[in-house]
């Protein structure tokens, strides 16, 4: 049997973290059984679905890598199919219709209240009966499924364990509401099944219909799938995760700066383990991952590791993978990577020191832009009188340099600037480091000399000194 999983996301909004775990969670396990995974848009709640929000799953989606083998399919265009096993199930006495009003069924559920019972449905209930009794053919009515009476549902949840539900707590479900509109718990079997699903993977908010919806595929005859419900998201105070903690959709990492390999290194750790392991490549994910594995317990969600992770992904990642998402982000700051040294070297020098690609890309704007002043404080601190010398000799010695490697820079400039004028390390190489790059803090002077190139460096310190000279003037 090839395992068939699916991501089924109502398209409410955006795809948010609690729904991209379990999105990839499916595509794993499907990815590890050498099987397929299957995308399903469920917007039969057309009031409450936007074309906007399904581009923005497919976005999300795409984004974290996870790609789907069918699909996606829309619920909104299979009315048909679902009419179809509607007719199937009322023709077989397994679904009846029920013309109790909602005000009839209000007032009953106000007695049962009253009498301390719990409020339910009731298909024998003596009012019940009656208004079924008086209806006729063409009346308003809703369609609801005839649950088993007695007896109970039991399921081996993948992560729960052995679950049991006895039949006398599930009322008859309604199917298909007056309007003519089929209802989720309905819907999602006859898909599951049409769609060949053998494993359903699902947020526990899920875990109460599940009984309900095996009986349903009992009832049509429908082989019942291995279902695995897994555990809340909570947020670093132990609430459930929303808006309130920060970034909750998937894109707004991508708009902070984070690599989709770290998101998803996250997002697997976040509620599954292998031992105590926490980085693991795409591939071993997909060898390692297994559904027994994801804990029972919530989550808590914590940034500190989230960056901790994606400053590991910038640091160990082909500079090529970095650079691809790097592109918005430059874009973003309004600035191009073409006019300058290759992307790719620059990312190895000074990714490391970065925990977003936010940071990145403000850190590497020098290599591409000239500036038109320098860091105030940087500036204040070390482009004074004293550097002037050391900087007029380290421009010399650049200009004749003809080996353009780091080690040529740092031997026939730095070092050399140090001999001859009998000064420390410091004295020189502050002052170069903010003449070429604008501020106080970067890789490796040499290596940013290196990766600018002559002619850069060359007027970088030439306007260093000039802002020696006019600040000597105007003191
Ligand atoms: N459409 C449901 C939701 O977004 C998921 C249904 C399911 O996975 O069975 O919560």
């Amino acid at each position: 049997m090839t395992v068939k999983t699916r991501f089924a996301p109502s398209p409410t909004g955006y795809l948010h973290v609690g729904g991209a775990r379990t999105a990839l969670y499916s595509w794993l396990y499907a990815q590890n059984q050498g099987g397929e995974f299957v995308l399903r848009i469920e917007d039969t709640d057309l009031e409450r679905n936007s074309k906007e929000a399904v581009d923005a799953i497919l976005e999300g989606m795409q984004w974290m890598g996870l790609e789907w083998n069918e699909g996606p399919y829309f619920q909104s265009e299979r009315f048909e199919r679902y009419d179809e096993m509607v007719e199937k199930l009322l023709a077989e006495d397994k679904a009846y219709r029920c013309y109790a009003s909602k005000e009839l069924l209000d007032e009953i559920r106000a007695e049962q209240e009253a009498n301390k019972e719990m409020p339910r449905y009731d298909a024998k209930h003596p009012k019940i009966v009656a208004a079924n009794k008086a209806a006729k053919e063409g009346d308003d009515c809703v369609i609801r499924f005839r649950n088993p009476i007695e007896g109970s549902v039991v399921f081996e949840d993948q992560i729960r364990g052995t679950i049991e539900i006895s039949n006398e707590q599930l009322d008859d479900l309604i199917i298909r509401r007056t309007d003519g509109a089929p209802t989720y718990n309905f819907v999602v079997v006859v898909d599951d099944w049409d769609m060949g699903i053998t494993h359903v993977v699902r947020g526990e908010d899920h875990i109460n219909n599940t009984p309900r919806q095996i009986n349903i595929y009992k009832a049509l005859g429908a082989p019942v799938p291995t279902f695995a419900h897994c555990a809340m998201i909570l947020g670093d105070d132990g609430a459930k995760l929303s808006k309130r903690h920060g970034a909750v959709s998937v894109m707004q990492y991508r708009d902070e700066g984070y690599l989709p390999n770290a998101l998803n290194n996250y997002l697997v750790r976040l509620g599954w383990s292998h031992g105590d392991q926490e980085i693991f490549s795409q591939q071993e994910m997909i060898d390692l991952f297994s559904l027994e594995n994801i804990s029972k317990s919530a989550s808590a969600f914590n940034t500190e590791k989230l960056l901790w992770l994606n400053n590991h992904y910038i640091k160990t990642s082909e500079p090529e993978y970095v650079a691809k998402y790097l592109k918005w982000h430059t874009d973003q700051q309004g600035f191009s990577t073409e006019n300058g040294p290759l992307i790719n070297e620059v990312i190895t020098l000074v990714g490391e020191r970065c925990n977003t690609l936010i940071e990145l890309a403000e850190q590497i704007r020098y290599f591409y832009e000239d500036f038109t002043q320098f860091e105030a404080g940087a500036a204040k601190k070390h482009l004074r009188g004293v550097a002037k010398q050391p900087l007029m000799l380290a421009l010399e010695k650049v200009e004749s340099l003809s080996d353009w490697t780091d080690e040529s820079i740092k031997q026939n400039v730095i070092m050399v600037v140090c001999e001859e004028l009998e000064i420390g390390m410091g004295k020189i190489g502050m002052p170069l480091r903010v003449a070429v790059t604008g501020g106080g803090q970067s890789p490796s002077v040499d290596s940013v000399m290196r990766l600018l190139g002559k002619e850069r460096v060359i007027s970088r310190i030439r306007m260093a000194l000039r802002f020696i000279e006019e600040r000597e003037a105007s003191l």
